[in-house]
């Protein structure tokens, strides 16, 4: 399962990431898209807004990726993911019912995908991001904390830098047919071909309104205003069939038509025309700023003394138009194409674009023409009439660096401070010693409790054991299994000694009667002894002090209840256990082995998790270091017990401060005692 979720994590990630990165290096075609959106649900008040949805969409969605490939923040990410896959599920739904709006747009202009299969992935997606709900502890942490709040603030930059310069500027990575070097004239017309009006074919213009798609001819397109979106030009034959050559010219093969006012179309005309043309785009004329309009003025006069074509190429819309040559003057001639077409070649309002020979040499926004450097004769790159060059590979590289640069960098500080601290970890846990101690409790008669410790030795016998192995039997048993296990490695010991010396005290047995059994360990403050017998701190501290005169190694237990830890008291319940053993001296207490067992997984079959066991001995062994030194506190074995089996023997004692485990179930039989045995390699 965790294999399955951390592979759907991955690709969910990736998905995010890529179509986040997609929309964030243009997001005014992301813009464009979501006034399309806007309008066409009626909030067209909204559009104003459009830019910064863009923004807000495209790096949201990235960040998003970005947190589910480093496992963080899960629940915020989880929660922001699944609100935008609940919002553009049911709206890419609609969309591939009605096909109201040609495309979603959810990678940008990178990958273009139908409608019905952009809800095909938006349905997979959900059910990937069910199973990351569901099994949100299952994902992978890629980084610490430290280094996932660096990452998360480099790759919010990346985002936020390449929105920047694609709002205004073209998009930093153009995935759109119009960019430098390309040749107009062959795309759109195929090699050696007219788009002309007159002969036995016929160039025509798909657009769509609710859904519906319907047919024009160049000389009557619809009207916008009225609802109809462009989709596409196609050659269209008498026969009824679209022309084959130009299907071979795909994908080659751009949308882009011209006509003139009296609704001639010049789209081969002006492709055709030798030399350099200057075409200044404005999809709206209403909405083209007019701060650099004076530039307008400089660039057809510098048209005029060169020999450049000049000509404005906008949307038809009369009312536009002349409330534009009213407020700027303007005497150039104006062509027309398609708003949408317009809005392809450049994002900007208003932009220049030149051409050669039908090849487009460079566009820029109006604002960042140098037109004076035109004027003046002192050329530039882009004043100098060559083809722009735009290395998009390059820019994709850089991207790409700047994504995973920064995110392979930390990983691997990262990688190089975890090995030096496991190094140290496994340096201090080497010093320490390795135990497992079984701890019979009264459920061995004398018989069978030779008879274990027998079958014991023998299943040992021959064996490299790393840890030391000890048994704590009934009072009634450890003179016999001292016997019985002698000359093997097996360690012996009590569960409990009395905390007198000598004297009147039926039932007792004191501490020198089990070491006069040759037994070298004694199991002080075990929680059933607490439990049922009411032991406390002056009692275990009595308790302590005769088993350490009488060189018995005490393995003292502490651990919380139920409650304690889920009101989250248990490090004050445990600090106050401990209090019993910090009345020792420094070098009495080195004789000592803790046992954390918390009490709630003490014979119940839960275990504490591994991280929540280390999370109790690292606290103790902290609480030591303070009361006595590191030294003392890195000596010191602290040995985990509660359900510890041979199955999750080895994750709890990989841990960095478990140092062993005190089993109770588990030891009253060799085949379910040696694996726990065997857990340290
Ligand atoms: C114990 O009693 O010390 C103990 C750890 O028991 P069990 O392993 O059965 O949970």
């Amino acid at each position: 399962m965790k294999i399955v979720v951390r592979i759907v994590q991955f690709l969910f990630a990736a998905v995010f990431i890529f179509s986040g990165l997609a929309k964030c290096v243009d997001p005014a075609g992301t813009s464009i898209k979501v006034t399309e959106y806007l309008q066409y649900f009626g909030f067209g008040m909204l559009t104003d807004l459009s830019m910064g949805i863009a923004w807000l969409l495209c790096i949201v969605e990235f960040i998003c990726g970005v947190n589910i490939l480093l496992g963080h923040a899960r629940h915020l990410t989880l929660v922001v993911s699944t609100l935008l896959l609940l919002l553009f599920t049911p709206l890419t739904l609609w969309l591939a019912l009605t096909d109201a709006i040609s495309e979603c747009g959810c990678f940008g202009d990178a990958v273009h995908l139908t409608n019905w299969q952009t809800f095909g992935k938006n349905l997979i997606l959900i059910v990937m991001l069910a199973l990351l709900w569901t099994k949100s502890e299952l994902m992978y942490r890629l980084m610490g904390r430290t280094f996932y709040v660096f990452y998360s603030y480099c790759a919010l930059g990346l985002a936020v830098w390449l929105c920047w310069m694609g709002s205004w500027r073209e998009p930093f990575i153009d995935f759109r047919p119009f960019t430098p070097g390309t040749n107009l004239k062959e795309a759109v017309m195929g090699e050696g071909q007219e788009q002309t009006t007159d002969s036995d074919s016929e160039w025509v213009c798909i657009y769509q309104r609710n859904g519906v798609r319907q047919e024009f001819s160049l000389d009557s397109l619809p009207d916008e205003a009225e609802g109809w979106e462009f989709v596409e030009t196609i050659e269209r034959h008498a026969d009824g069939k679209v022309s084959d050559d130009r299907s071979k010219a795909e994908p080659k093969h751009i949308d882009f038509f011209v006509k003139t006012a009296d609704g001639e179309v010049i789209t081969d005309e002006l492709l055709s025309r030798p030399g350099y043309t200057l075409l200044l785009l404005s999809h709206s004329l209403d909405k083209a700023s007019q701060h650099d309009i004076d530039r307008i003025e400089l660039l057809s006069e510098y048209a005029g003394d060169n020999d450049y074509g000049f000509l404005c190429l906008t949307a038809r819309d009369e009312k536009q138009l002349e409330r534009w040559k009213f407020n700027t003057g303007a005497e150039y001639p104006f062509v027309f194409t398609d708003a949408s077409i317009i809005e392809t070649m450049c994002r900007s309002n208003p932009a220049v674009m030149l051409l050669r020979d039908g090849v487009i040499c460079w566009k820029t926004p109006l604002s960042r023409l140098d037109a004076e450097g035109l004027t003046s004769g002192k050329l530039n790159e882009q004043t100098s009439g060559d083809i722009e060059e735009i290395n998009y590979h390059n820019r994709i590289l850089l991207v790409l660096f700047l994504l995973f640069a920064p995110f392979f960098l930390f990983l691997l500080v990262e990688i190089v401070q975890f090995l030096h601290k496991q190094t140290l970890i496994n340096n201090s846990k080497k010093m320490r010693k390795k135990i497992v101690a079984g701890n019979w409790k009264m459920n061995t008669t004398l018989q069978e409790g030779i008879a274990l410790a027998e079958g014991l030795k023998e299943a040992l016998a021959g064996k490299k054991v790393n840890c030391d192995v000890v048994v704590c039997t009934p009072f009634i048993s450890v003179a016999s299994v001292v016997k019985a296990v002698e000359g093997s490695v097996i360690g012996v010991g009590a569960e409990d000694c009395s905390a007198h010396e000598k004297g009147a005290y039926t039932g007792e047995v004191a501490a020198n009667m089990i070491a006069s059994t040759g037994a070298k360990y004694v199991i002080l403050g075990h929680s059933e002894r607490r439990q049922y017998h009411g032991e406390n701190n002056e009692l275990l501290v009595a308790k302590l002090q005769q088993a350490l005169a009488n060189g018995l190694t005490p393995i003292f237990c502490v651990g919380e209840v139920k409650e304690e830890r889920v009101n989250g008291t248990y490090k004050e319940v445990i600090e106050g256990q401990m209090e019993a053993l910090y009345t020792l001296s420094a070098e009495d207490f080195a004789k000592c082995v803790v046992a954390y067992e918390p009490v709630w997984a003490i014979g119940t079959g839960l275990t504490a998790t591994s991280e929540q066991a280390e999370e109790v001995h690292a606290f103790i062994r902290a609480s030591i270091a303070k009361k006595y030194d590191a030294a003392v506190a890195d000596n010191t074995s602290i040995l985990y017990g509660g359900s510890c089996k041979g199955s999750n023997a080895p994750e709890l004692f990989a841990q960095p401060d478990i140092d062993g485990g005190l089993i109770g179930g588990a030891a009253l039989k060799v085949d379910t005692f040696m694996p726990i045995i065997e857990a340290w390699k």
